[in-house]
């Protein structure tokens, strides 16, 4: 087990004090390792409760104002969102001021801190916690809580830069582990973004049917267990599809290889093949089931 430096932010800036990055707030402040938090949103409304609750210490006057003298700022927004705001913080951040991230998918987040932020200090990171629950209210300080957080630092990003951000999450609770980028996003293509749109466009697909009522009155729990992160953000969604379509496009042709590989065992009645699939899945499934308990 590593040991985790006394480690404390006098400033955080945070943009986007959502479910992740007002969770990540909530569990700095629990154990004391932040001063102030400042937030930086796109709803008033949301930047108001976020503060109620205690997230945020205070609502940024402007950019200028969250970023000046923060030791970390966050961008805790849809994917799709970080240029945009990558290109309004360059102009405040002091040498000293570490950015990093936590958005879903790592090879353009990067990209995008190549071209718009001084990268040495740029810290490229995705908690491997969430729900589909969004906005302020959703965050708790417990989400990080033994779940993984990895970073994606180039090798030009000082090393100083990084061990702040390694032990800011390890502070959350989150265990950190380092890989490239690129592998990251092709392990999570597979077993993170490839099960939301087949959650997302089976849901679609029933609501699309004249008897939608019928079929969703008589869903009961494995439709529930199947289509739970069919409630998450679209926003959030459509952005991390399209900014990992590659690998993404790669495991949905992959997906449909299986399923026809299904459909031609059904059509011809093939129990063995049938058999086989299930028994491998349910194998796994449950070998995975007992690791992460
Ligand atoms: P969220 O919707 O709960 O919070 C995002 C917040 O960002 C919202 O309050 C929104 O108003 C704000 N926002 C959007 N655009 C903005 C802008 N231009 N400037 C300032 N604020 C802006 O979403 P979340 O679940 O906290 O996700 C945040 C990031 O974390 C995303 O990049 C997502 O991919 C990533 N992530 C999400 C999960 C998850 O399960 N929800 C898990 C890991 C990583």
């Amino acid at each position: 087990m590593e040991a985790i430096a006394n480690m404390k932010l006098t400033k955080l800036a945070i943009f986007g004090v959502g479910l992740i990055g007002g969770s990540l707030a909530l569990a700095l402040k629990q154990v004391g390792a932040v001063d102030e938090v400042v937030g930086v949103g796109r709803s008033h409304t949301n930047l108001e409760q976020a503060l109620a609750l205690g997230i945020i210490d205070r609502v940024a006057l402007d950019v200028a104002d969250a970023v000046r003298d923060a030791d970390v700022v966050l961008l805790a927004v849809p994917v799709g969102q970080m240029a945009t705001l990558m290109q309004a913080i360059a102009p405040h951040l002091a040498a000293h001021t570490i950015v990093t991230d936590a958005g879903s998918t790592k090879q353009d987040v990067l990209a995008l801190m190549q071209t718009y932020l001084p990268v040495a200090q740029c810290v490229p990171a995705h908690p491997i916690a969430g729900a589909e629950l969004s906005g302020a209210t959703a965050a708790r300080s417990a989400l990080y809580q033994g779940k993984n957080l990895i970073l994606t630092p180039l090798p030009q990003t000082n090393i100083a830069a990084v061990q702040t951000v390694r032990e800011m999450w390890q502070l959350a609770g989150a265990k950190v582990s380092e890989m490239s980028a690129a592998e990251h996003d092709a392990i999570f293509a597979t077993v993170s973004h490839l099960p939301h749109l087949l959650a997302y466009t089976l849901v679609d697909m029933i609501v699309q049917r004249e008897n939608a009522a019928v079929l969703f009155g008589f869903a009961a729990s494995g439709f529930r267990d199947f289509t739970r992160i069919a409630a998450s953000s679209p926003e959030m969604w459509c952005d991390i599809a399209l900014a990992n379509k590659d690998a993404l496009l790669m495991e949905l042709s992959a997906y449909q290889d299986k399923l026809t590989q299904l459909h031609t065992a059904l059509s011809q009645s093939d129990a063995d093949t049938i058999t086989q699939i299930f028994s491998r899945a349910q194998a796994a499934r449950q070998a995975w089931q007992t690791k992460l308990v």
